[in-house]
């Protein structure tokens, strides 16, 4: 099996994951009502075979796969790959949808393993494609003083360690947070935080092990979680993330699933390599949004009649030459790709940064824009409900 349907995928959580929200433990996440809507939201990256099979699907060894699982080999192919995101973020309400950080982590494990951790790289990425799986990625640790170093920490658990080493596994202990899809993943990777130092070795760790490995507790944020109606809230009453605090109790993970393990000079290379390739799928998968905020813009401006004043023509062209600067970095950080280690290749850091600093420079003003431009009715109108009566 190269492809799944998003009925596997959903089939494939029900499993003895263990995941706490609000104080309680889930027994089955797409049974949850506050976390079925991130697992239909992610559902998207399998939906999406059928949908756009020209972007999504590429022939790999005689088999249909994943493009999100094909390593760049051009600029072209890189091209596709921002094409891609930025389809699946437009049908998923305009933001990432899951497979993205997964695959920008293999990519990175590609570029920036060596010895034993590369064979097993090599062999997990294979696995991974041949069985379409849904990745999560824990890098952030919880880090305690953002001064100090973290094996120079007062508790030795605030970055991710191990803590016992067997012929045939590892064992760690401590937390990643903020870890986005953990609980509707099938498996976490994870990935250094940082670039260390000698006497860090025990924190220069890598590996993946599937969500339901006993010891592996996620704490799903509570994060906009409730009933939203969805005349109020037209995207995130469909589309949400999840993120969590994951903690790792002694995990023992087998050796065969550890790409890096104590050789500090690898971690800041591997832990930057991910970067590359995330802020490039960062720049992509927020497209559809600036489109959705210059059609509101617009919309807004046409209802209230003000489209023809000149105020508001400036708002407007001010929008659309923010949102299509974005677009054009992104674009260029694909066009001036480069070839990183091993072939795989990676995307211009310089056109990739330049993007994702103007989108989030001008994102305020954007957002103020529309809400100048639509008046007081978003606030002071009356709520689905009423509208609903004839
Ligand atoms: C919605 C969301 C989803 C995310 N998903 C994921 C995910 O899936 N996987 C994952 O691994 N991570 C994820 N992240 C984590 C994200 O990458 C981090 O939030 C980011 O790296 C910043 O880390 P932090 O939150 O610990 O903040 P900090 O690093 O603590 O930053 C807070 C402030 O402290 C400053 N600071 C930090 N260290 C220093 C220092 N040494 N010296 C001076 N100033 C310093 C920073 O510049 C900043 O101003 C997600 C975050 C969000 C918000």
């Amino acid at each position: 099996m190269a492809l799944r349907t998003s009925a596997q995928y959903k089939e494939g959580l029900c499993d003895g994951r263990t995941v706490f929200y609000r104080g309680e433990k889930v027994k089955d996440v797409y049974g949850h009502p506050d976390l079925a809507p991130a697992v239909d939201h992610s559902a998207l990256c399998y939906d999406i075979h059928d949908l756009n099979p020209d972007l999504a699907v590429e022939v790999v060894d005689g088999e249909p796969t994943s493009y999100f699982w094909v390593p760049p080999t051009s600029p072209d192919a890189l091209k596709r790959r921002g094409e891609l995101i930025e389809d699946v973020s437009r049908r998923g309400g305009g933001t990432i949808v899951l497979k993205e950080v997964g695959s920008d982590a293999l990519f990175a494990l590609l570029r920036a393993t060596k010895g034993e951790g590369r064979e097993n790289a090599e062999r997990y990425v294979a696995k991974v494609r041949s069985e379409d799986l849904a990745l999560c990625v824990g890098q952030t640790d919880v880090k305690g003083d953002r001064s100090l170093g973290p094996s120079q920490q007062t508790d030795p658990d605030l970055y991710l360690r191990v803590v016992a080493e067997d012929a045939d596994s590892i064992t760690v202990r401590g937390a990643k947070t903020h870890t986005s899809f953990s609980a509707n993943a099938d498996e976490i990777l994870v990935l250094p935080t940082r670039a260390m130092g000698p006497d860090d070795a025990a924190y220069a760790v890598s590996f993946a092990i599937p969500i339901d490995t006993p010891g592996l507790s996620l704490y799903v944020s509570p994060f906009s979680a409730g009933e939203r109606n969805a005349f109020e809230h037209p995207l995130s009453s469909r589309h949400k993330l999840l993120e969590s605090l994951t903690v790792f109790d002694d995990v023992r993970v087998p050796k065969d699933r550890v790409f890096l393990n104590g050789d500090t000079t690898l971690a800041g290379p591997l832990a930057l390599a991910f970067v590359d390739y995330h802020r490039f799928t960062a720049i992509n998968y927020k497209l559809p949004l600036l489109d959705q905020l210059v059609g509101a813009a617009m919309l807004v401006a046409e209802a209230n009649g003000i489209s023809k004043a000149g105020h508001v023509k400036t708002k407007i062209t001010e929008m659309i030459i923010w949102a299509e600067t974005v677009r054009g970095l992104a674009d260029l950080a694909a066009v001036r790709a480069t070839e990183g280690e091993n072939g795989v290749w990676r995307p211009d850091s310089l056109y990739v940064n330049m993007a994702k600093y103007h989108f989030a420079h001008g994102f305020s003003e954007a957002s103020q824009h529309l809400i100048d431009l639509a008046g007081g009715i978003l606030i002071t109108g009356p709520g689905g409900e009423d509208w609903a009566v004839p």
